[in-house]
């Protein structure tokens, strides 16, 4: 159960309002204490949680190591059953092409709970790529390792829901890594899933065609997802290329929930993202393969990694 699940997950942890002063042996890792977190500066917030940088420095000579801390964004003194389930999700996945899961904080007698993880300086695809000039063969790389990563999850049973360049962190030039599981698969209890932001940034522009008619995710929603996150990375997540943009101008103005009607109809007539300016004509080809409307015609992650391979070659 959840209970258990809580109490698994923060078992050791001592509130230092409950014992102050008293140091007790630190014999599991994953146990991060509240005391020694330094914050150093805010990282990005998404639809449902906020991530902070913070220093982990239990020496207090600032020697520590630097991590990542999700919080829940809204939290009302209880902890949400489907924010212990993901941080059960992703301390579950080893995978070199996801980010590690480090441990956890409590507060307040575990009326809060943070998730920490390991922090990739160079942020996500969105804050990386506009600044380099990354050839194609570089972009096709790191599609290749998203496509592994995603494998890896769907070979564990589990749908992402919300694949983007925003979600794929960079550790370095060489190596991208799929962060953010679904937060978003954690829906708060009277929010509409694909309600649409107004600051543009909606993830319906994600969505294959099925999940904005009928709500419903599956494998092959996750492809059409990873179809609009390498077309994201094929434009160097050029802000006025973006989903949201593109699809935007094909639908003219359009507001609130009309949008997604609007997305519907314009996906029915098979159009589509446009196809970015450098972009080979084969991966122009797998993008619409994996928009393909129907689910059952769209290609599953390993044909998508071979391809990639042959095509980068
Ligand atoms: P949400 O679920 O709210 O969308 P994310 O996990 O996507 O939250 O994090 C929001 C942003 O914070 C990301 O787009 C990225 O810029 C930054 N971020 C998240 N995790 C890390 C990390 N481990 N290292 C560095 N930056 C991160
Ligand atoms: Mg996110």
């Amino acid at each position: 159960s959840f209970r258990t699940v809580l109490r698994e997950l923060t078992e050791g942890m001592i509130d230092p309002a409950i014992s102050p002063g008293e140091t007790l042996p630190d014999l599991d890792p994953s146990v991060f204490h509240k005391r020694y977190l330094k914050e150093l500066r805010e990282l990005g917030e998404g639809h449902f949680g906020k991530v902070t940088l913070y220093l982990y420095d239990p020496a207090n000579d600032g020697t520590g190591e630097r991590v990542a801390v999700k919080a829940l964004k809204q939290e009302n003194g209880h902890v949400p059953d489907g924010w212990i389930k993901e941080i059960e999700i992703l301390k579950s996945l080893y995978h070199s092409n996801i980010v590690k899961y480090k441990g956890c904080c409590t507060e307040m007698g575990g009326q809060v709970v943070q998730l920490i993880m390991e922090y990739l300086p160079l942020g996500s695809l969105r804050d990386y790529l506009p600044k380099r000039k990354l050839g194609v063969p570089q972009c096709l790389m790191f599609a290749q390792q998203i496509c592994q990563g995603m494998e890896y999850l769907h070979s564990k049973r589990y749908i992402h829901r919300d694949l983007a360049a925003r979600n794929v962190l960079v550790e370095n030039d060489n190596l991208v890594k799929i962060g953010d599981f679904g937060l978003t698969k954690y829906i708060p209890e009277g929010e509409i899933y694909y309600r649409v932001r107004e600051d543009g940034d909606s993830p319906v522009f994600w969505y294959a065609i099925e999940c904005l008619k009928e709500s419903k995710f599956s494998f092959s929603s996750d492809i059409w997802s990873f179809g609009v996150t390498l077309y994201e990375i094929l434009t160097r997540c050029d802000h006025r290329q973006s989903p949201p943009v593109k699809f935007s101008e094909m639908m003219g103005a359009t507001q609130g929930q009309m949008t997604v009607m609007v997305l519907i109809k314009l996906l029915e007539k098979n159009l589509r993202l446009p196809c970015p300016k450098d972009c080979p004509h084969e991966v122009k080809l797998l993008m619409e393969q994996c928009w393909a409307a129907d689910p059952t015609q769209r290609p599953s992650f390993r044909p998508l990694i071979e391809k990639l391979e042959a095509i980068r070659r």
